[in-house]
């Protein structure tokens, strides 16, 4: 089984019309996503979980393929500190665990971290208080449509709505998840530098790349949020007070990201920012 999911994975990775490493700055929204039909890790995920037998958590297929996936990692992961000239058996696995819970709390100090995570509630917190008026929202839309008033366009109107919705609950927590990983890659990076030969500083510039298009994808989730926001105070004029406190928040955390990932806007998504020849 191993060796087919291992050949499987081989065969696709030679395939031309893949684009390589497309998916490691992408916000995950492979419904939304132009890029299917390019991406490896789409064509993989479709074959892993694509019928409801392996779909269904509670059944033997999902535990039996998720444990054929680790066992191929594992392989990726040897394959990969051997070419690294790393020894995973040489790793002190205490220190390393050390270090890797100093790098979080770190990372959970950060203030855009914290401005991150205080969003998510912010934005829990109003859909809560909201919940009522979306659903008036759509019994007035219903209500529009069944009336069929010339002039007026309620599909159209829950349309914007639900996709200013699911945009903002796309990127709610997503934000939080990439800033964590830019902080986290900016930390490694600087506690590497720090101890690193000048001949081995090359090496390392993995680091402050990762960084970047992680905080990339953040902001990008950040101005998506923003218009999204922006959407729904158009709908729901009466929420000004609250979607604004939202936006002016947002608006404070994309600053803060700019300023401690100058370099984040400039960098380059593979296929998403890059112009690339292979179909
Ligand atoms: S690149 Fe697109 S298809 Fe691939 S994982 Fe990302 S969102 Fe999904």
């Amino acid at each position: 089984m191993t060796c087919t999911y291992n050949s499987l994975m081989k065969k696709l990775a030679e395939d031309p019309k893949f684009i390589p490493g497309i998916y490691n700055y992408c916000d995950r929204w492979c419904e939304r996503c132009a890029f299917t039909s390019r991406c490896m890790n789409y064509a993989l995920s479709e074959d892993d979980f694509d019928n409801p037998q392996s779909q269904d958590i509670s059944n033997k297929a999902f535990w039996d393929k998720l444990h054929e996936i680790f066992k191929v990692t594992l392989e990726m992961v040897k394959e990969t500190a051997e070419e690294m000239g790393i020894d995973l058996n040489s790793i002190d696995y205490e220190e390393a665990a050390k270090q890797e819970e100093w790098v979080h709390e770190t990372v959970k100090k950060q203030l855009y971290c914290r401005a991150a995570m205080k969003y998510i509630k912010m934005v829990n917190d109003w859909f809560d208080s909201n919940k009522g008026l979306l659903e008036d929202k759509a019994d007035e839309l219903q209500t529009l449509a069944e009336a069929g008033i010339p002039d007026t366009r309620p599909d159209y109107e829950a349309v914007k709505i639900q996709d200013c919705l699911e945009v903002i609950r796309w990127y709610q927590h997503q934000i939080y998840i990439k800033l964590c990983r830019a902080a986290s890659g900016m930390i490694r990076g600087e506690s590497a530098f720090a101890e690193a030969p000048a001949d081995k500083l090359e090496d390392l510039k993995h680091f402050p790349e990762d960084a970047n298009g992680s905080a990339k994808v953040a902001i990008i989730g950040i101005e998506r949020s923003i218009a999204a926001w922006g959407g729904l105070l158009n709908q729901f004029p009466q929420q000004e007070h609250s979607i604004l406190e939202l936006l002016v928040n947002l608006k404070r955390l994309l600053r803060q990201v700019e300023s401690v990932f100058p370099d984040a806007r400039a960098f380059l998504r593979v296929g998403f920012d890059t112009t690339t020849t292979n179909t």
